[in-house]
Parts: structure tokens; sequence; C-alpha cells
């Protein structure tokens, strides 16, 4: 029992001290409860700790229901990575995009947290067995931390997870069981197992430690923050103050993560900490959006989803219970934002993006969370000088195939019979057959070095082409005369002679006017600067207007 903390009924409001082996409420039953620490000391006497502490999760403890980190279970859970997502931000015209990698917990994703604060909280009460259901990344994460503790762990797995993710939790030596239903109905089967063998039952939402878990995340996004852009502008609190995003965009199946997420934001509001709530941006996959439905209906209670329509079985939880409610609750309460749905195939598309603009390969649940911020930023939700913070989580395998299509690799065969003496030369022949290649040849002129490596990046990751670069102007017309490119991608604003210039002097030297341009502008054209390049260009194109497939596609087309 930890005696910082007291559990308060959401029911009836009474409060008792928290112990793991009780779930409901002494007085009137219910299950759902939250955990309540003395904020106002905490608000004094935490932040010079953490000072002294390592960046992992068990920095906070003061304000997690456990007595304290248990070494022997540890695997350097939380503490994980912020990371400027700057070409995706250049693309969107959102500069302050950052990614909450998650991927790099001890088992590649945010329930990691989730596992390691419960199992210390159950080997602290002695608890040697466990059950729970799982679209597959929790039963994974507890599998890890169970081994770890000598905890002996069932998990109900839905048939619908891939068959690589239940062997994965196999490997841990937790017995899996695979349920051939929907997760809901898995979780009923769980549930059940658990009551009649009187084994302890992982909750999600209603489980104290699940939920104190999550609010880590929050509390890493905003220290994270504040080192990387200072402290907030308008400070309410001089000296303490930490930055807290404008947007926290998360993947919703159950709603965990942002029901626990939004917690430690609303925590460190609390205490004086940060200044503001985030909004909150809730994403979901498009057949299997109920809190989505219920949201834009401005419904309290989500209607359950019988028969979820997502190839994203992580993300198929069809009735999202009081966990709905209570984020809804937190959002209308302090918070604001919103709830939104993408399709699957807006999902494989961002993951695809992540990976060609950002190096970053996350699961086709992670992505959604992306999808859904590229979905509110080319509708004008979100501004400009926001700062939005998405968690990212998971392991793309074994999806890989549903994006990458024909033609990824290229095969260097060695002709065996002709070359049976000389093996070197038949390899040089055969690899001169991919080096021999003529690419298509494309000038990027653009005085920006962020714009140049977006435009670059794009180019190389979807094509072959031969890439020169020219800083400004009159660089971009010697270039254009020296080597004759293929195609020309043109800024306009630039110092000196600008890309209006530089097009007129492409256009009057006959070894250039032929050359085929597009232009990518920040620029705001008016009637007469859209005369000036009407009929003498071949594309317009705003930045931060267009995603990387899509400028791809024009020039492949207009190079065909
Ligand atoms: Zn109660």
């Amino acid at each position: 029992m930890s005696s910082h903390v007291l559990v308060e009924c959401l029911d009836c409001c009474y409060q008792a001290p928290y112990s793991p082996t009780s779930s409901t409420c002494p007085r009137c039953g219910s299950q759902w409860r939250e955990a309540r620490y003395d904020y106002e000391t905490l608000a004094k006497t935490m932040r010079p700790l953490l000072k002294e502490r390592p960046f992992d999760l068990w920095r906070y403890r003061e304000l997690l229901p456990v007595q304290g980190p248990n070494a022997v279970i540890s695997l350097g859970e939380g503490g994980t990575p912020l990371i400027h997502a700057a070409n995706l931000g250049m693309m969107l015209g959102c500069p302050h995009i950052y990614i909450k990698d998650e991927r790099q917990g001890p088992t590649a994703s945010f329930k990691d947290r989730q596992a390691a604060l419960g199992i210390a909280a159950l080997k602290e009460a002695g608890i040697t067995e466990l059950v729970l259901a799982s679209t597959g990344n929790v039963a994974i994460s507890y599998s890890a931390y169970a081994a770890r503790a000598g905890i002996k762990l069932w998990a109900f797995l839905t048939s619908l997870v891939p068959a690589e993710k239940m062997r994965e939790v196999a490997i841990y030596g937790t017995q899996v069981v695979k349920v051939t239903a929907s997760y809901d109905q898995t979780k009923q089967i769980a549930a059940e197992f658990a009551r009649q063998r009187n084994l302890y039952l992982e909750r999600g939402s209603r489980s104290i430690p699940s939920v104190e878990a999550m609010k880590t995340i929050a509390f890493e996004i905003c220290e994270q923050l504040t080192s990387l852009l200072g402290p907030p502008p308008i400070n309410r609190t001089p000296a303490t103050s930490w930055r807290a995003p404008d947007w926290y965009f998360q993947s919703v199946s159950g709603g965990l993560g942002p029901h626990g997420v939004s917690k430690g934001f609303e925590e460190m509001f609390r205490m004086g900490w940060i200044d503001h709530l985030p909004a909150l941006a809730n994403i979901q996959a498009e057949g299997c959006s109920p809190m989505v439905h219920a949201w834009k209906q401005g419904l309290e209670v989500a209607e359950p989803i019988r028969s979820p329509r997502t190839l994203i079985p992580t993300l198929a939880t069809g009735d999202p219970g009081r966990t709905y409610t209570l984020i809804r609750q937190r959002m209308m309460a302090g918070g604001r934002g919103v709830f939104e749905s993408v399709t699957d195939e807006e999902a494989y598309r961002t993951m695809h993006i992540l990976a060609k603009m950002e190096g970053i390969s996350c699961e086709p649940a992670a992505a959604v969370a992306f999808a859904g911020l590229i979905k509110m930023a080319r509708s004008g939700q979100i501004k400009a000088s926001d700062v939005i913070v998405v968690n990212c989580t998971g392991h793309t395998m074994p999806i890989e195939k549903m994006i990458l299509g024909e033609g990824w690799a290229r095969d260097v065969a060695l002709p065996a019979e002709m070359f049976k003496d000389k093996p070197e030369e038949g390899l040089l022949a055969a690899l001169s057959r991919v080096t021999a290649e003529r690419y298509p040849r494309v000038a990027i002129v653009d005085d920006t070095p962020d714009a140049r490596r977006l435009i670059r990046r794009i180019l190389q990751s979807q094509g072959d082409y031969t890439l020169f670069e020219a800083v400004n102007g009159q660089e971009a017309i010697e270039l254009a005369r020296r080597e004759l490119p293929d195609l020309i991608i043109l800024d306009l604003m630039m110092p000196e002679i600008d890309g209006f210039s530089v097009l007129d002097a492409l256009k009057q030297d006959p070894q250039t006017a032929a050359i085929p341009v597009i232009v990518v502008t920040a620029k705001e054209l008016t009637p007469q600067e859209k005369n000036r390049l009407q009929g003498r260009i071949h594309m317009l194109m705003q930045k931060g207007e267009f995603m990387n497939d899509e400028l791809a596609d024009e020039v492949r087309a207009l190079l065909k």
C-alpha cells in the first residue's frame, strides 16, 4: 500500500488509500476510481528533486502509485526522446511538430510504461498471477515485465492479432489464449476467466497504475519542450513554469493513452507547472471510430461499434465504455480538442511518409495519429505557430508489403556461366546495369537550406534522379545553361535575382527556354504575379500545402 496515494471514487467521491488488490470503491462498489495526491505540497517539493534523478519514468515517483522504483524489474522505461519533425513540418506549414518517440521503449510501445508501473505495483502487493486481454502491444509489454518479476501472465488475444505479434507474446513465456472473436468479446472472456480463477485482471482505464503510468508521457513532454524551446513566453509562475504543447495527438483504441496523458497535463496545470492545458487530438481509424461519432454528435456516452471494420487490429476497440466519457469531460472542463478519424489507406500512406521523410518507421496504429495531424493541418484547424506533439509507437512489421508496392529493390545477378573464370568482372558487369541507367536531371533552386533539403529528400526517396542545387538566382541561371536539366524546381522569393527574373532569363535563352519549371513558393501571389507565370511554368505548388508524394507524382508525370 502506498501511503502517499488516495483513490477517489468517480461515482460517490469516497476516498480510500490505494491498494493494488482492491479494484472497487469500498462504499458504492464502483470500478471507476482515480488516484489523488497531495498536490499542494508536491507543487513546492517535487521539482527540486527532479534535478538529481535520471530521465526515466521513475523520476516522477511521488506522483505514481508505488513506493518506489523496482530495480530488479526495470528495463529502462520512460525517458523516450522528443524528436523535431522538420520535414513533415515544412510540408504542412507547421514548423513546431515534435514526435514523442515511444518506439524507443523496451518493447517499442508506450504500453511499456503501463506494464512497468503495473507490474511494479503488483509486485509490491505480492501478486504472482495476472490476466489481461490485448490487441498485441499491451500483452508484449506486460510479458516482458512479468518475465522479470516472476509473475505468471495469461494473455487473451483476439485472433485478429497478427501471428508475428502473438509469437512475440509467447516467446516471453506468457500463456497465450487465442480467442476467435472481437476484441470487446475477448475482454469479456478474459474477465470471466480471471473471476473464476480469482486472479488479478488488468482493467485498462480502471486500473490505477495503468492510468497513472500514462501521465509520465505528459510530464516528460513538458520537461523536454522546456529544454528545447525555453519556458513559455507569458509566464504565470516565472521561476517554475514548464512549456506545454498546444496540441497533443494520439491514436485512440480504448482511450487509456489520452485518458492518462490528459490527467498528467491536468496535474501539472493544477500545480502551476504549466500555464495551459493542451488541446487533445484523439484520432481513430474510420472503420472503428465510436468516439468520433459520439463527439461529433455531442454525446456524452459513445455508442459501441459491434463489428469494427479496420485493417489495424490494435485500434479495434468497438466499445470504449466510460473512458470516452472521462476524456470528453476533461476536454470540456479546460482542455480543448477534437476526436477525428482517418481511413486505413491514409494511415498506410502516412507510415510511408514518416519513414521516407523523417526516418521513423512506426506501426499503422501510430500512423493514424500522424494522418490525423495531416488532415487537420490541411483543413486549417492547426495554426502555423502551434507547438504539436504526436505520440509515436510500435514497430512496422509485418506491414511493409502493404505500403511498398513493386520495384522496391534492384537486382544485381551474377551471370555465373559467362564469367566462371573471372567472377569480379561478372559482378562489375552486373552492377554496371544498375549504375549505367540515365536518371532524369532535376535542378532545385531555393535560397533556404531547409527547403532544398526537403525537396531533395522528396525526390531521392521516391525515384532516381540526378539532382543539382542552386542557392540563388544567378547560380540557377548558370546551372541551367551548364547542365541543361530535364526539370527545374524554382522558388520565387530569393534576394537579388528572384524566381520571376530567373524565369525571364531561362525563357530568353533558346537553350533553356524549353526546360519545364515547377514553382514551389511560400508567397501569396498577386493577380499580376500570376500573370507573369501564366503559360511559362508547368505547376505552381504552395509551400506548406503539399505532401511529398504529391510533388513526386507531379515530377514523375512531367518527366515521363
Ligand atoms: Zn463509490
